[in-house]
């Protein structure tokens, strides 16, 4: 990731945000840093997202207080894309408990792009974790309820309740995407004949068509984020959605897999747990202090926002989130 550290100092994290004027001044800035950057391409493999308009950009950051900073096109709809795999698997281990879903999918990374066969192959079959589209499949297939259309409410209520309204489908998104998702009707395919998939793996892939086609703001994308972030309590209309255990199970998870075949490097650079998709979103998580989420189209070839990193980027070091950032301690 080609960052230029030199714009904003680091500042070490303190358990606090910085007072809510100030927040919003950095969201500001944030968003006038990753505005010149134009590097990337928007997605045009599900034919429908490649009519998104490249020069969208909105940084938004929601804190645990309930507090929400918007900047740019925060009001506009896009699709969550690979972004609800963290927040299905979130649903998965609250409906099955923290050992199901780990013992089923797995938690480590692949070091291969999101849709690769290859690494079921190279690992027996297995998954390997929720953020790419082989183990994301199986976890949607996890979801309990009788028939597809139980299992799809209760997805779409779930996400719903993360975003404090309710989401809906965007319907031309759904139709691109199931015309076109092949290649995801074979990994459904090859999980099924490795015993991996607990249900039709054509209507696996179809709820988890569904669950990309969700359209959504940045702003609520943010407040998803600030739910994760607040113990599983979505700070806005104060529902605990899920436990604080299923929170940090997500973001260990969003930490080590959630941008990719990035993931590592993100990490290194920005320090937080994170979660992008192929429409331009990407949610940051800060523990115990709040969701920031940007959203523009154009992506780096892993699939990650360009000007989404940049403005994250800033936004770490700016409001002193970085997990890994320390100093010495002082007598
Ligand atoms: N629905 C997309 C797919 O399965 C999600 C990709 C993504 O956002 O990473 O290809």
């Amino acid at each position: 990731m080609d960052i230029d550290h030199s714009v904003v100092d680091q500042r070490v994290a303190t358990g606090t945000l910085p007072r809510a004027n100030d927040v919003a001044q950095l969201v500001q800035d944030s968003y006038n840093h990753a505005l010149p950057h134009r590097e990337g391409e928007v997605a045009s493999y599900i034919p429908e997202l490649a009519n998104a308009n490249p020069e969208s950009l909105a940084v938004v950051a929601a804190q645990v207080d309930g507090v929400v900073h918007a900047v740019g096109d925060a009001a506009t709809e896009f699709s969550i894309q690979s972004i609800s795999k963290a927040f299905v698997y979130a649903l998965a281990c609250h409906a099955l408990g923290h050992g199901v879903v780990r013992d089923a999918v797995g938690v480590n990374n692949t070091g291969l792009p999101f849709n690769s066969v290859m690494a079921i192959e190279l690992n027996d079959g297995h998954p390997m974790n929720s953020m790419v589209n082989a183990g994301a499949i199986a976890t949607t297939a996890m979801i309990p309820g009788q028939t597809e259309a139980v299992r799809w409410d209760h997805i779409r209520s779930g996400l719903s309740d993360f975003a404090g309204r309710e989401l809906h489908i965007d319907d031309e998104v759904y139709r691109s995407e199931s015309a076109t998702n092949q290649h995801n009707q074979a990994l459904g395919r090859l999980l099924q004949s490795y015993g991996k998939l607990q249900r039709d793996p054509l209507e696996s892939v179809d709820v988890y068509t569904r669950q990309c086609s969700l359209a959504l703001t940045a702003s609520d994308l943010a407040v998803m984020g600030s739910t994760l972030a607040n113990g599983g309590v979505n700070p806005v209309t104060k529902d605990q959605v899920v436990s604080a255990e299923v929170c940090r199970d997500v973001l260990a998870i969003m930490a080590t897999t959630g941008m990719y075949q990035r993931s590592g490097e993100w990490l290194f650079e920005i320090g937080l747990p994170a979660k992008s998709g192929v429409a331009g979103g990407i949610v940051a998580v800060a523990p115990g202090k709040g969701g920031i989420a940007t959203f523009s189209p154009r992506l780096d070839h892993a699939g990650n926002s360009v000007r989404g990193i940049h403005a994250t980027s800033y936004l770490s070091k700016a409001l002193a989130l970085n997990l890994f950032a320390s100093q010495p301690y002082v007598d």
